[in-house]
C-alpha cells in the first residue's frame, strides 16, 4: 500500500473516496507515525482512541455517502484551541489539567467537516515565542538536521503544529498568529501556512494571548491543503465581535496558477540590514519565478516598518497582561494555597507562568499603568494605525507583497536563549502584516547552505486571501521545493 502518512490532504481525500484505504487506516498509519517521532514533543496531549473513533464514523459516514469536506483527515490541533472533554493547556503550567466544557468555533467546524483528531500539539506557552522553546511541556525538536547535529528549534509559536505536519505525523494542523506563529514555523520546517485577515476565523474557544492580533490559521503541506482547511475553519460567528460576517470566498477554486499581470509589491525597507545573502537570494530567486510566470514586479515603500517590532511589543504584552488576568487560581487550572486571598493568586501565578510569560506581563502592565498608558500604549496604536495606512497605500500599487518570511532558518535550541531581543527580531518580516490584520502565507521555496528549509512570505490584501492562494500555488509550482526533513530521509532509506 501506498505510504499513507506521505499524502497531501486532497489527495487523500481522492484515495478514501475510492476505497484505496479507510480513514481508520489513513489515521492509524499517522498514530503509529507519530509513536516512531515522539522524540520531536510535538504533541501535549495526544488523542488515539478518539481519533480511532473518529475514524470510523468517517468511515461509516462515507459507506453512506454522507462524507464531509474534510472527512476522515487526521490533524493535529494547537493546544490553545478549546477542545471539548480533552485538556486544553496553552503549553502553561497554571492549565495543566483543564479540561474545557466547550469547543472553540474553529475545531467545530474542522470536525462538522470530518477532521479526525491526532492530538493537542505543543507550542510556546500562551503562543508566546518563536523557537518553541516556553513550553511547559518541553522544548519541539524540528525534524529538520543540520550537519553539526545539534537539535533546532521548528519555530514558534505553532511549533509542535509544524514539527507535525512537517514529519509526516499529522496531514495538516490547526495554528494561530499572532506576530507570525504559522508563518515563521512554517518556513522553519519547510511546509506551508497560512494566516487569514483579522476576522476570517472565529477566536471563540481559543486561548487569547493578544486580542486585536490573535487569528487562526492553517498548516499543511501544499497551498490546495491550505485552502481546503481553512475553508473548512473560517466564516462568521456570533459568539466572537471580532469574527466577519463577509462571505467566505471557495479559496480552491483561486488556484488557478496564472498569475500574470499580478502586480507583485516588493518592500525596500525589508531589505533590513545585515540580511543574510541566502535570504537576499531566496528573495531574488522568488522574484524572479513570479516575473517569469508572468507578474508584474513594482517597488514599493512601507515606510513604518522600522517601527513594526517595537509596536508590537507594546501592544501584544499589554492585551496580554490584560487577558492573563483571569488566571488568578479561583477559575481555571492550577492553584497554590496561601494565608489569603492575595496571597493565593500571586504564589499561583508566581508558579503558573514561565518567565517569558511573567517578562510579557510586566512589559504590558507598565505599558498599561497611568502615566505611561499615553506615553506607551496610546503611541503603539498610533504607529499602528500608520503601519496600516503603508499598507493601504501601498495596495494602490500592487495585487500582493513578497517578502522573505524569517531572517534566517532554523536555529539550535538555546542559540538565542537569553536575549530577548534577538529572538524578537525574528518577527521582523511577518508582525507589520499583524498589526495591520492582513493576510499573510508562508511557502517553502528554497534550502540554505546547511540544507535547511527557508521559505516566502506572500502579504495580501484585507479579505484578499484568494490571491494569495492563487500567487502562492503559482510560487510553489515554479519553486518545486520536494526536499524532505533529514529523519523521513533516514525512514524511506
Ligand atoms: N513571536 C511572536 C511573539 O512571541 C509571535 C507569537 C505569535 O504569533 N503567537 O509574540
Amino acid at each position: 500500500m501506498t505510504d499513507l502518512t506521505n499524502l497531501t490532504i486532497s489527495d487523500a481525500l481522492k484515495g478514501l473516496d475510492a476505497k484505496d484505504f479507510t480513514a481508520v487506516e489513513l489515521t492509524q498509519a499517522h498514530i503509529d507515525a507519530g509513536e516512531a517521532a515522539k522524540g520531536l514533543n510535538a504533541y501535549i496531549t495526544e488523542t488515539p482512541e478518539l481519533a480511532i473513533e473518529q475514524a470510523k464514523a468517517s468511515d461509516a459516514r462515507r459507506a453512506a455517502g454522507k462524507a464531509g469536506a474534510l472527512d476522515g483527515i487526521p490533524l493535529a490541533i494547537k493546544d490553545l484551541f478549546c477542545t471539548d472533554g480533552v485538556q486544553t493547556t496553552a503549553a502553561s503550567h497554571i492549565l495543566e489539567g483543564f479540561v474545557p466544557q466547550y469547543e472553540s468555533t474553529v475545531t467545530a467546524n474542522l470536525f462538522a467537516d470530518g477532521a479526525v483528531m491526532l492530538g493537542k500539539a505543543n507550542l510556546d506557552e500562551f503562543a508566546m515565542g518563536s523557537a518553541n522553546t516556553t513550553s511547559y511541556f518541553g522544548n519541539v525538536i524540528n525534524p529538520w538536521t543540520r550537519e553539526d547535529g545539534k537539535d533546532l528549534v521548528p519555530g514558534g509559536s505553532s511549533g509542535g503544529s509544524a514539527a507535525a505536519v512537517a514529519a509526516r505525523i499529522a496531514m495538516g494542523a490547526t495554528g494561530t498568529d499572532t506576530g507570525g506563529s504559522i508563518r515563521q514555523p512554517a518556513a522553519f520546517c519547510g511546509i506551508s501556512g497560512i494566516k487569514p485577515t483579522y476576522g476570517r476565523c472565529s477566536r471563540w474557544g481559543t486561548v487569547a494571548f493578544a486580542s486585536s492580533l490573535d487569528q487562526a490559521g492553517t498548516f499543511a503541506r501544499s497551498v490546495e491543503d491550505n485552502a481546503l482547511l481553512l475553508q473548512s475553519m473560517s466564516g462568521f460567528d456570533p459568539k466572537d465581535s471580532t469574527s466577519a460576517d463577509i462571505a467566505v470566498p471557495d479559496f480552491a477554486g483561486a488556484l488557478t496558477g496564472d498569475v500574470k499581470g499580478l502586480r507583485v509589491g516588493i518592500p525596500k525597507e525589508y531589505k533590513v540590514e545585515g540580511m543574510p545573502a541566502e535570504i537576499e537570494k531566496l528573495w531574488e530567486d522568488g522574484i524572479a519565478m513570479l516575473k517569469d510566470a508572468g507578474a508584474q514586479i513594482v517597488d514599493i515603500s512601507l515606510p513604518h516598518t522600522k517601527y513594526a517590532l517595537p509596536t508590537y511589543y507594546i501592544i501584544a504584552p499589554a492585551e496580554c497582561s490584560s487577558n492573563l488576568a483571569r488566571y488568578d487560581g479561583v477559575r481555571f487550572g492550577q492553584r497554590v494555597e496561601g494565608e489569603d486571598l492575595n496571597e493565593m493568586y500571586s504564589k499561583t501565578r508566581a508558579e503558573g507562568f514561565g518567565d517569558e510569560v511573567k517578562r510579557r506581563i510586566m512589559i504590558g502592565t507598565y505599558a498599561l499603568s497611568a502615566g505611561y498608558y499615553d506615553a506607551y500604549y496610546i503611541k503603539a496604536q498610533k504607529v499602528r494605525r500608520l503601519i496600516a495606512q503603508d499598507f493601504d497605500k501601498a495596495y494602490e500599487q500592487c495585487d500582493v507583497i513578497l517578502t522573505p518570511t524569517a531572517p534566517s532558518a532554523a536555529f539550535a535550541i538555546g542559540e538565542n536563549e537569553g536575549d530577548p531581543i534577538k529572538m524578537y527580531l525574528n518577527d521582523v518580516f511577518t508582525v507589520p502584516a499583524s498589526l495591520a490584520g492582513l493576510p499573510g502565507m508562508s511557502i517553502p521555496t528554497g534550502l540554505d547552505a546547511n540544507g535547511l528549509p527557508l521559505g516566502m512570505q506572500i502579504l495580501g490584501k484585507a479579505w484578499d486571501e484568494e490571491t494569495v492562494f492563487r500567487t502562492a500555488f503559482a510560487l510553489e509550482k515554479a519553486a518545486n521545493f520536494t526536499a524532505l526533513p533529514q529523519s523521513i530521509v533516514r525512514q524511506a532509506a
